[in-house]
């Protein structure tokens, strides 16, 4: 169900009663129409948690959901029967109020169907079918009939006025309750129906982290069900998953053919037979009925219901640039290969497209040891491997020293680590400095008869900025732009420019994961080539036993992020040693990607035929690059009793 549907049935004339004829799920059919003209019909897996919405037993009900089941349409569609058929109170509370107003304006009020209607004051009105508005302000809508609509944000004293029948709230594993001392936003916002007849209680998010997830938490106590498949080959029962999607690209990385397969029997799909499975799927339990009541209150019997499922069992319409709706899903998988940050990409994917949470799987990153071990015979200074076709450097002053990186890169984000010095001298005098300019305008020899320079070069700023920003200024020419690290966690690699100052902001901490993890490749045994993004070292008298320590001394910890989200941060643990190596690695890979370019590629024009990735559990790159060409392997079962 997409937002274009709206709710244009003709009740506009009815007169609000108690008691309804018709339960929310018919009601829908019977007045909602889609914009054509043509009746709304609930797609099968909707119809059930329409059907357990205002079901009596159910008061609570969680949506643990991809992205695309239609869960706006179905909550707003819910409101509307509130409001219309029980005068209700309908509170929506979101992480913040400013994501509650717009959901509410872009979001809801287009699909409960809405009139734009000036009185002369110039306030905007709206009417849920035939009920006008007699007040909207932002975030409180209350209508004729007694009924209202309001957004709750992290206000505990609105959320403690609040008398509502239904309480749903959404993105819950963005709430943030770590600061508040008034205790459990979620639980406060349930019990805000206390003393009404209705007591809905909804709940709906993304999952984020395992073990960090709210919505998991709320699984965990429910009756938990599943969209289950039932094999048209093999009529095993079987819980969909991206992970059962396979697919072919070619060198552009276009997705060209995109199927699904039978976990069981091994059976090819294509999207009509995926869609017919879906249609004849149904609910079913996960696990014994014991989860069929709250264990922790027995006496009040009432039933808790979570529905889970993956983006596999969609039935709306896919994005018109792909020619369905596997294909559409198969090439966001395609594209994580591609991304700058496959980790972020993966738990993107993990969280929308499956609606699970992610396993964070601590900072996957080599031991110095082995990264010494790996180094290999080229000379840079005497000739550059022949993958290079860009030169970039990284430079980080401190107070009596600077250190300087020179890193050449290629196609696929492989790259070559040229030289690595620390320079010593205090940075407020001159010599230093003159050293600095000596490495960087060395050029280095290619085999095919060019010399390169240091193309592009980022100087962190963050000690004595002022001198560092004067030497940057007159070799703006040769490519030297003065950068400042940022520790934002949703800081872009390459993040906006410091306000009224010619200075880069640099987002250190995507930087370093996509370091870290690009460090944790391996290379295949029997094929041919590097994983994309690996990272070479030489054998040489600069990348020695310290330097390895200093690039992997940082530790991570995915932290929660301003909109919720989580990103990985990073930090130096006491005792561990000086991190310049990983800071100037950092700041070569921004002033490579300043200078991003089409690296030629020798790539060969067959089609690959490939698994997507796996999110489960390893997020770490090696497991990509060892997937490429291994068979199909048979999976483990997820589903108890499937
Ligand atoms: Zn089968």
């Amino acid at each position: 169900m997409n937002r274009a549907t709206r709710i244009i049935g003709d009740v506009s004339n009815r007169i609000v009663r108690p008691s309804p004829d018709l339960p929310f799920a018919e009601w829908a059919e019977h007045y909602l129409a889609l914009p054509d003209g043509t009746p709304f019909r609930w797609h099968p897996y909707q119809r059930t948690i329409a059907e357990d919405m205002f079901r009596p037993g159910v008061s609570e009900l969680y949506l643990r959901l991809f992205s695309g089941f239609g869960k706006t349409f179905t909550l707003g569609a819910g409101f509307s029967y509130a409001l219309v058929e029980h005068a209700g109170s309908c509170g929506a509370m979101f992480p913040n109020e400013s994501d509650g107003k717009s959901w509410l304006t872009n979001e809801l009020k287009p699909t409960i169907g809405y009139d734009e209607d000036t009185d002369g004051t110039g306030v905007q009105r709206f009417h849920v079918q035939g009920i006008r508005s007699v007040r909207d302000i932002a975030g409180f809508t209350k209508f004729a009939n007694g009924a209202s609509i309001q957004i709750i944000g992290q206000s505990f004293s609105k959320l403690r006025r609040a008398q509502l029948d239904v309480a749903f709230a959404d993105e819950v594993d963005a709430l943030d309750d770590s600061s508040a001392s008034e205790g459990d936003r979620l639980r406060a916002f349930f019990g805000r129906t206390r003393q009404r007849v209705m007591q809905r209680h909804w709940a709906a998010s993304y999952p984020s982290v395992v073990g960090k997830s709210r919505i998991d938490e709320c699984v965990d106590i429910s009756q938990s069900l599943y969209w289950l498949f039932t094999c048209s080959a093999c009529s095993a029962l079987w819980r969909p998953h991206t992970q059962d999607l396979g697919f072919k690209r070619n060198r552009h990385g276009d997705v060209t053919h995109a199927w699904l397969t039978c976990p069981h029997c091994g059976e090819r799909f294509d999207d009509r037979e995926r869609r017919a499975m879906s249609t004849a799927g149904a609910w079913h339990v996960e696990g014994d009925e014991e989860h069929d009541w709250r264990p922790d209150d027995p006496a009040t019997r009432r039933t808790y219901r979570a529905y889970s499922s993956s983006c596999m069992i969609q039935l709306g319409l896919c994005d018109e640039n792909f020619p369905d709706y596997i294909h559409e899903v198969a090439s966001k998988l395609a594209a994580v290969r591609r991304s700058q940050n496959p980790s972020a990409s993966l738990r993107v994917i993990a969280n929308q497209l499956d609606g699970e949470s992610f396993r964070d799987e601590s900072a996957i990153k080599p031991e110095p040891s082995e990264l010494m071990q790996r180094r290999e015979p080229y000379r840079p200074f005497e000739m550059l491997p022949d993958g290079v076709q860009l030169v970039t450097a990284g430079v980080d002053p401190n107070a009596d020293f600077i250190s300087v990186e020179i890193v050449g890169w290629g196609a696929n984000d492989e790259c070559w680590a040229l030289h690595y010095e620390k320079i010593n001298g205090n940075i407020l005098q001159t010599d230093v400095w003159r050293a600095l300019d000596r490495i960087l305008t060395r050029r280095f020899r290619h085999p095919d008869g060019r010399t390169l320079p240091v193309a592009v070069t980022c100087v962190d700023t963050n000690h004595k900025p002022t001198t560092c920003r004067r030497w940057c200024a007159p070799r703006r020419s040769r490519g030297v732009i003065p950068i400042i690290g940022s520790n934002q966690l949703d800081t872009p690699l390459l993040g906006p420019r410091v306000k009224g100052k010619d200075v880069l902001r640099i987002g250190v901490n995507e930087a370093k994961e996509t370091i870290y993890s690009r460090l944790s490749l391996v290379v295949d045994e029997g094929e041919d080539g590097f994983p994309q993004g690996y990272q070479h070292f030489p054998i040489s008298e600069h990348y020695q036993a310290r330097y390895f320590a200093g690039l992997v001394a940082e530790e991570s910890e995915l932290k929660k992020g301003r909109t919720g989200q989580f990103f990985r941060a990073y930090f130096l643990p006491p005792g561990a040693a000086r991190p310049e190596p990983l800071d100037c690695r950092v700041y070569a890979m921004a002033a490579e990607q300043l200078r991003r370019f089409h690296y030629d590629s020798d790539d060969d024009e067959t089609e690959e035929e490939e698994k997507p990735v796996e999110r489960q559990p390893a997020p770490d790159l090696s497991t990509l690059a060892r997937q490429r060409n291994r068979q199909r392997r048979t999976r483990k079962k997820r589903f108890i009793g499937a």
